[in-house]
């Protein structure tokens, strides 16, 4: 966190970023009225959200500004429900089973100017409210590799995809291999990362790959 972070974390009080209510980052009163995604790009894929509402929009821009990291995890705290149904739905037929969940990594140079990335955070929370020994956090397996364009700037879908290809890799294809995992991201537009994400993860031998983002 930069000192100006730092400063205005001290300054300003936590506040509700959709009504401005003090003590809570993003208040119940508020996600109520935050509309649910309801589509998907694929049947491995899901997010929560509606991005086309503009307070989903603006708390998930602010997930870029580490003081605003609250409002991660009171979202993280909605995304662990989904993951919880998801993982007690496979339990019924796999008591058993383990599950690794991680965050999508975003580039080198943006983690670096951020000092955070803000999927990690997210998933981080998730395991941390699971607390279940099963279901593990697992940091830095997943590594963009390729500097690539910002998704959101490109505007046509086969060039969204083809942006993405060979974008990351799997640092510890070990621990990966037999895995079921979990990948989770703030936002899932076309899928690209996702599908990209899940291809890296694939070849290092993952047995499922699954994803969760906070708004589609
Ligand atoms: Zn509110």
């Amino acid at each position: 966190m930069n000192i100006l972070a730092r400063m205005l974390h001290i300054i300003l009080p936590i506040h509700c970023i959709g009504c401005g209510r003090r003590g809570i980052a993003f208040c119940d009163g508020c996600i109520a009225h935050a509309p649910l995604a309801n589509t998907s790009e694929a049947d491995w894929i899901h997010a929560h959200f509606s991005y086309k509402d503009a307070m989903v929009r603006k708390a998930l821009r602010a997930l870029k500004y580490k003081y605003r990291m609250p409002i991660g995890l009171v979202l993280a705290g909605w995304l662990y429900g989904d993951v919880l149904e998801f993982v007690s739905e496979a339990r019924e037929l796999y008591p058993d089973r383990q599950f690794m969940i991680m965050g999508i990594p975003s580039s080198r140079e943006s983690q670096k100017e951020r000092g955070f990335n803000q999927s990690e955070v997210i998933a981080k929370e998730i395991v941390r409210l699971f607390e279940d020994s099963a279901v593990v956090f697992v940091p830095n397996v997943l590594e963009k590799i390729k500097s690539t364009e910002r998704q959101a700037r490109i505007e046509k879908r086969s060039d969204r995809l083809k942006n993405l290809v060979g974008a990351y890799r799997v640092r510890k294809p070990d621990i990966i291999s037999g895995a079921h995992v979990i990948v989770i991201d703030d936002i899932t537009t076309t899928g690209a990362t996702f599908k990209e994400a899940r291809r890296a993860l694939k070849a290092a031998g993952a047995k499922t790959v699954t994803a969760f983002a906070v708004a589609h």
